[in-house]
Formats: C-alpha cells, sequence, structure tokens
C-alpha cells in the first residue's frame, strides 16, 4: 500500500492515533491514556507505541509509512520538530526534540505542528470547512485554542498566531489561566468555567453540578457533566454556560470583523457538544458586535469528531 502517513493528536488527557491513506480514510487507529508522570521521553515512548497499534491494525509497518505527523500542544516548532512549555504535559515545561525522538522510535519521517491548527487544517481539507477557503476554527475545551486559514492557506503568524481564547473580551476582566485578564478563554475555558462554578459552590451556590460530577466518578466538569447538569435545567451550569457564550460570540466576532472570513469552525470537546445546541444564542451574540452584521461568516460545528486531530496531523506529511 502506498502512500499511507501516520498522524498523532498528542492531548492532555489522550493521545490518538490514525493510519490515513492519500485520500484522508482512516484505515487503523489507537487510543491511550497520556502518561501523567514522569517526562517528555515516557510520553514520546506511548505515542510510538500507540502509532505501532495503528500501524498493526492497518497492517503497515511504520518504517514503509510516507510520514508521521504530531499535532502537539505548547510551542511546536514545525521547522526543527522540538516542542516547548507544553504544560499540561507531564515535566514538560522546558524543550523537547519531539521528531528526532520518534524518527528513531518509529523510523519513519516525522512532521509536528501545533495540535489546534492540524484540527483546524484537517476541517478544513476533509470536514466542515471543505467549501470555503477562509476559515477561524475555534476549539472550546479545557482552554480555548483557535487556528486560521486564509486564502486557502494555513496563517501561522510568526508561529504564535491563532490564539483566539486570549482576545480580550472585558478590559481588567477575569482572571485567565495564561496569567492576564479579561481573555475569552478567562469566561469560556472548561477549566475556568470549572473554577468559577467551584467558587460560587463554595460560596453557597446551589447547584449540581459537582454531585453529578462525583455520581459519574470524574475528577472534573468534564463537557457530558456540563450537559447532564444543563438538560436538569441547573441554574449555575445555565448561567456560567451562558456567559461562555456570550464571550465566545463576543471575542469570535472581534476576530470575524478583523479577517472578514467565510466561515467559523467551532470544534474542541465542548464545541463538539454544544454547537448545535447553542448555535442560536452564539450567532445572536456574535451579531452584536459584528461590523458589517448583514454578511455574517458561515458558522458551523466541526464534523471530524475525536479523530480529527490525528487525521490533521497526518496532513503534516507531504508526499
Ligand atoms: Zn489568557
Amino acid at each position: 500500500m502506498a502512500d499511507l502517513r501516520g498522524g498523532i493528536d498528542l492531548g492532555g488527557t489522550k493521545i490518538q492515533t490514525a493510519i490515513v491513506d492519500a485520500d484522508g480514510k482512516v484505515l487503523g487507529q489507537s487510543r491511550r491514556p497520556t502518561p501523567t508522570d514522569g517526562g517528555p521521553e515516557d510520553v514520546a515512548a506511548e505515542m510510538a507505541a500507540s502509532l505501532r497499534e495503528a500501524a498493526d491494525e492497518a497492517g503497515v509497518q511504520t518504517e514503509t509509512l510516507v510520514g508521521v505527523g504530531v499535532g502537539s500542544p505548547g510551542d511546536a516548532d514545525e521547522r526543527t520538530g522540538v516542542v516547548s512549555g507544553a504544560r499540561n504535559l507531564p515535566g514538560w515545561e522546558g524543550s523537547f526534540p519531539l521528531a528526532a525522538t520518534l524518527k528513531e522510535a518509529l523510523d519513519a519521517e516525522v512532521r509536528v505542528g501545533n495540535d489546534v491548527q492540524v484540527a483546524t487544517e484537517a476541517e478544513f481539507h476533509l470536514g466542515a470547512g471543505r467549501e470555503f477557503q477562509s476559515l477561524i476554527g475555534v476549539f472550546w475545551g479545557t482552554g480555548v485554542g483557535g487556528g486560521l486559514v486564509l486564502d486557502g492557506k494555513p496563517w501561522l503568524g510568526r508561529g504564535a498566531a491563532g490564539e483566539i481564547g486570549h482576545m480580550v473580551v472585558k478590559r481588567d476582566g477575569a482572571k485567565c489561566p495564561c496569567g492576564r485578564k479579561g481573555c475569552m478563554e478567562a469566561y469560556a475555558g472548561r477549566g475556568a468555567m470549572e473554577a468559577e462554578a467551584r467558587r460560587q459552590h463554595e460560596e453557597g451556590t446551589k447547584t449540581d453540578l459537582f454531585k453529578l460530577m462525583h455520581k459519574h466518578e470524574k475528577d472534573r466538569l468534564t463537557s457530558g457533566i456540563w450537559e447532564r447538569a444543563l438538560d436538569h435545567g441547573d441554574h449555575l451550569a445555565e448561567k456560567l454556560v451562558d456567559r461562555a457564550i456570550e464571550a465566545l460570540g463576543t471575542g469570535i466576532a472581534s476576530a470575524v470583523n478583523l479577517l472578514d472570513p467565510e466561515a467559523v469552525i467551532i470544534g474542541g470537546g465542548l464545541g463538539v457538544r454544544f454547537g448545535e445546541r447553542y448555535m442560536g444564542p452564539l450567532t445572536k451574540e456574535m451579531g452584536k458586535h459584528l461590523f458589517v452584521d448583514e454578511r455574517p461568516p458561515a458558522v458551523r460545528v466541526a464534523s471530524l469528531g475525536d479523530l480529527g486531530g490525528a487525521v490533521g496531523a497526518s496532513l503534516l506529511v507531504s508526499s
């Protein structure tokens, strides 16, 4: 089989891998939890093992792959293959030569890129963004990440473009996990929403969010827990999700005013779960801030789901 590529989506909770053919069809896949202790070497070993599993399922050897692409958190240098400051991963505050390490383990060429950017490009080439030439990908999950495709090409800036989660939606506003104030992520990121829910719960606000979390044996408020709470009519959950939608609408509209893209693609754990349900409120919030409001961009939910990151990563490899 010619022209097969590997893709690895390295996340804070899981490593998802896929073997993909030239048409973007997935022939093998595997998923493993991301190690929670150790260091970058341990994470890289787990990534290699997961990709070998996917290759087994596809019936190929990793050394016959055209190459392997990796979507990584932190600062992923496409040129050198070095990943720095991946703070969601164990012991990865510094720099680690991820591409070189995986190349040795897998006997294949390896390219690394930013996880959110590769997921945006996957939606552009194969998913909800296929019919557009310019789009903004908004990945609404633990944080809020973004990716850009302009005139059919990825826009990376000097390597740090697309940080839509850190657009300021309120001057001197809520504290963001990044340490600054008033970012969109400070209101819309799952992590920030959980911190605010905890604070209000401790101050005596009634909510079933944490009861549901314990009942379903989770250690954090996952997107599924938020959804259950909304289905129960939990007031605090409703209030915090509405606040998140307001922040997302404000930040996304500001980005649209600057770039005028044809489409906005909403992905990420919360985005995929709530995108359709909140499409009306989100486009309404955006509408308040759009300068050219009679011609809003298309807003779509990401369609590649869980495997989008791994499939997108495989696109880093040119045939
Ligand atoms: Zn921030």
